[in-house]
């Protein structure tokens, strides 16, 4: 076995009203005068209110920023870090989908003296440090941020680039399932599939794949395919909201260590360029990108397909099984109502080159595709997902 490196966050809270625990949490990390970054969607959701009240009760004043939006841009976060320094916060809490949380970590990781340029710590490693203590409560159950040492932030117009590094894990995960019941059907779904390629792609990573992140994976991806479609069609199913939340989480810790390769690379100019959310992205692309690797990760494909005792017919060689799991998938996109071609949510063909040739910047994440991608390859993919 390959020497393997493992690593998440330290605390972990998760269950129906764990939210509760926030201020011991906070007072465990020896913190007092917190800020919370969010966005406006989940003050309008109701959803900070109890969390503003519990912090109150417990008196400790907040500083709420609530002006994060999709595809976090730079200088929101910069806005961020001044809102955190003027108020002299202690504690950065991030509350919301992927966005508020990796903003929250950034702030955090910034919002000290001498603290590096924001500029500088783009990439893998480049943040120096860690900043202050963070605890962030996810309201989707998709990005899996609360458990990862990423954050995606969007740089000059389009272009969305990661800043990775182990000083963004946070010091504790908050997991409320309660927070995710109001979420949409069509956001949980999008949100759910981008968990579910967390998994397949942390499962078939080039690099770090590992025997913890593995079985990570497994379990996640059974959970997430299990309860998605009653989570679309019964968001008040709590027993769905709980294991979609915990998938989230568990695929989320497997691809921190062993990351994410070619559908999210081709899923991100979506994102940057369209603005399409990022959960949608990566829904859009998978079948395509799955059916790209299939030639050199069939085997790994029909492992997943195992364990998630997807039946196989008379043909059950590596191929047949990975083609079934491809099929499995794409058959919950469309019962969960997934848009399913770049077509219908508005982006023309003659746009699939300037998407090809934006992906082909994501080299952090293409390094890890089982599959070498060329700039024809990811052409070739964009015009099958149109
Ligand atoms: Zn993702």
């Amino acid at each position: 076995m390959k020497n393997f490196l493992f690593q998440t966050v330290p605390v972990l809270h998760f269950g129906v009203g764990c939210l509760a625990e926030l201020p011991g949490q906070i007072a465990a990390l020896r913190a007092s005068r917190p800020m919370i970054v969010t966005d406006k969607g989940i003050v309008d959701a109701g959803l900070i209110a109890p969390v503003e009240e519990t912090l109150k009760v417990a008196g400790l004043a907040v500083t709420i920023f609530d002006a994060v939006t999709a595809d976090p841009p730079e200088k929101t976060v910069l806005q961020a870090i001044d809102a955190a320094k003027s108020a002299d916060v202690d504690i950065v809490i991030g509350l919301g989908g992927g966005s508020s949380l990796d903003t929250a970590k950034v702030v955090a990781a910034l919002a000290v003296d001498d603290a590096q340029p924001l500029q500088e710590i783009y990439g893998v490693g480049a943040l120096a440090r860690k900043g202050l203590p963070t605890i962030l409560i996810p309201t989707t159950s998709g990005t899996g941020s609360e458990v990862t040492a990423i954050s995606i932030l969007t740089t000059g117009e389009t272009t969305k680039a990661g800043i990775v590094s182990p000083h963004l894990f946070a010091d504790v995960a908050l997991l409320d399932p309660a927070l995710t019941r109001g979420l949409p059907a069509d956001v949980t779904a999008a949100t759910g599939i981008d968990a579910m390629v967390h998994a397949i792609e942390a499962y078939t990573s080039h690099n770090g794949k590992n025997p913890v992140s593995d079985m990570l994976a497994i379990e996640a991806l059974k959970l997430l395919t299990a309860h998605i479609e009653t989570a679309c069609s019964d968001g008040s199913d709590m027993i769905a909201r709980e294991a979609m939340l915990r998938g989230s989480m568990l695929a989320g810790q497997a691809f921190a260590n062993s990351p994410v390769g070619a559908i999210h690379a081709l899923a991100y100019p979506l994102g940057g360029i369209y603005h399409i959310p990022h959960g949608l992205s990566n829904a859009l692309v998978m079948p395509y990108v799955m059916q790209f690797n299939l030639e050199a990760a069939a085997p790994l494909y029909a492992e997943l397909a195992d364990a998630l005792a997807i039946p196989c017919g008379a043909e059950n060689s590596d191929e047949a099984r990975a083609q079934n799991l491809i099929d499995h998938l794409e058959t919950l996109a469309v019962k969960v109502k997934a848009p399913r071609k770049l077509r219908d949510i508005g982006i023309a063909k003659e746009a699939t080159s300037e998407l090809a040739e934006t992906a082909m910047l994501q080299t952090r994440l293409l390094v890890n595709n089982p599959k070498e991608v060329a700039l024809a390859d990811a052409q070739r993919i964009y015009d099958a997902a149109w």
